[in-house]
């Protein structure tokens, strides 16, 4: 398939701008959360900076979001509300969720910065209630800062590292995306940089030395030349709204229901890097979130695959749980319930199968002959000793499932049963957001950060990592850029 966008994407020589329209020491591209930290990040490193924005105003998929942030290593949050945390388990943990083989470089900088970055966080005004919300996965309702996003407490990673709850909400009821981005506006705002919005950057410029100097970005139809003395810095957000995009790198995401993204997700930020020789990775990661949850109860039943099979313990986050059906399990499954434990799903799942048996379900639902009631055999016979020893599901979730059954329809192809997603890929870069060339060596005044690149979540997921890494490492590129 071909780009085919009218707007050329490749990078136009220095040597054909006649003179610049607006210029700064660094020119960051987008004000989300990833470029606001950027302006913020080069601002403190004593640098002249022009952010431009496509939108109207700043926010992008950071203010629509739940304002989740990933954190840990024992940060005063953490701290006030009785958990223990360390760098080296956060580590652990992220280097096994986040994979498999996530940037071992990224991770350890985002782990030993983290608690430094939560406290710039509050020191530029993002508040956090020290209160713990107990029902993990979703953004508490309430205003509480922390809960568990990730499956932390949960087989296989209880195992590998000391579990500690690690999202940290700004303090503000459900989704604090919007409330995020106000305060991390308004502390742009408030800075030296100057903003420009409605401008949507097109190419970068470049010097005789393949250096980015500059950008080509258009405002009311017409074109402006915007010079970048010292680096330019790409915080433009993903692909997900890109249909070419998605469908040549990502097929099973182009199936999921409901993409997770504002307009300008379209990939345009990292395509114009790769037509100066970017290297991009993990093109076809995807977050996958299918909640399944709340209410939490319904963990205690069991997912089995169209084979009848269960293939994880549904504890676990279900973002896991969403991206295992969508890359490893055909896009089907189902989760299986006794009547004690049913109910519709916040997200208005119900049942859409009901049977008296194991064997009379697994018939309705189109299931191999018998292959429901053996793996209920398996299941109920260990359950009614308190013990899941195939998938290791925790002990409060695990009890026999008896009597009428019902199951939930979690194919990918059921549009009540919604899939939320977006692109993990992108640009390769350093901790310091150097974007890499194919050749292996960093593209001189080039640096980006936030779902432009592929960050801390090469292809596993938690919730929170994206405004996490997408704060931090936009922080680090910032101030990278406006190194002389
Ligand atoms: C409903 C929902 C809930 C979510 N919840 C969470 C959560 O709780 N925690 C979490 O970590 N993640 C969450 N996410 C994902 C997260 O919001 C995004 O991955 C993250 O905000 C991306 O940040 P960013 O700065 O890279 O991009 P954005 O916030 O999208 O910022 C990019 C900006 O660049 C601008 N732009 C794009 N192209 C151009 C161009 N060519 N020229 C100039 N400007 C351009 C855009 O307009 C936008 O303002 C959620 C997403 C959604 C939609």
């Amino acid at each position: 398939m071909l780009d085919r966008e009218q707007d050329s994407i490749g990078p136009l020589p220095v040597a054909a701008v006649a003179g610049w329209d607006l210029e700064a020491d660094v020119v960051v591209v987008g004000l989300g959360a990833a470029g606001a930290c950027a302006v913020l990040g080069a601002v403190e490193a004593g640098a002249e900076v022009l952010a431009l924005e496509a939108a109207g105003a700043g926010g992008g998929t950071s203010a629509m979001s739940g304002g989740l942030i990933y954190l840990g290593g024992g940060t005063p949050l953490q701290k006030a509300c009785g958990f223990e945390d360390s760098a080296e388990d956060m580590f652990r943990f992220l280097m096994a969720a986040s994979g498999p083989d996530p940037d071992r470089a990224k991770v350890r900088t985002y782990c030993d910065g983290s608690v430094a970055h939560y406290q710039w966080l509050v020191d530029i005004g993002v508040p956090f209630k020290p209160a713990f919300f107990p029902e993990p996965g979703l953004e508490p309702p309430t205003d509480d800062g922390l809960v568990y996003s990730g499956g932390e407490d949960a087989f296989p990673f209880d195992r590998l590292a000391r579990p500690a709850p690690r999202a940290h909400k700004p303090q503000h009821r459900h989704a604090a995306g919007r409330f995020l981005m106000d305060r991390l506006l308004a502390a742009v705002e408030g800075s030296a940089a100057r903003i420009e919005t409605d401008v949507r950057v097109l190419r970068l410029v470049v010097g005789p030395d393949d250096r980015v100097v500059g950008v080509v970005a258009r405002r009311a139809g017409r074109d402006l030349q915007i010079g970048a003395r010292r680096g330019v810095v790409l915080c433009a957000g993903g692909f997900v709204h890109n249909d070419e995009m998605v469908q040549r790198h990502s097929p099973l995401v182009a199936r999921c229901s409901l993409r997770l993204g504002n307009d300008f997700d379209d990939g345009r930020a990292i395509r114009m890097a790769q037509a100066l020789g970017a290297a991009v990775t993990r093109m076809d990661a995807a977050e996958v979130a299918v909640p399944i949850t709340p209410p939490r109860k319904l963990v205690a039943g069991i997912l089995v695959n169209g084979q009848g099979q269960r293939f994880i313990n549904e504890d676990t986050y279900y973002g896991r749980v969403g991206q295992e059906i969508l890359f490893r399990q055909g896009g089907e499954a189902y989760l299986i319930v006794d009547e004690s434990l049913y109910e519709v799903t916040r997200a208005g799942l119900g049942a859409s199968w009901v049977a008296e048996t194991a064997a009379e379900l697994g018939t309705e639902i189109g299931l191999p002959p018998g292959s429901l009631s053996a793996t209920l055999d398996l299941y109920n016979r260990h359950a009614a000793d308190g013990h899941d020893p195939v998938f290791h599901k925790a002990a409060p979730f695990v009890r026999p499932l008896e009597g009428p059954l019902g199951a939930y329809d979690l194919r990918v192809t059921n549009p009540a049963c919604f899939y939320a997603t977006f692109t993990l890929g992108g640009l390769v870069t350093s901790v310091d957001g150097e974007v890499g060339h194919v050749d292996g060596r960093a593209i001189p005044g080039l640096f980006a950060a936030g779902r432009t690149t592929s960050g801390v979540a090469a292809s596993g997921y938690a919730s929170g990592i994206s405004l996490g890494d997408g704060t931090l490492f936009g922080r680090r590129a910032g101030r990278a850029a406006a190194s002389p």
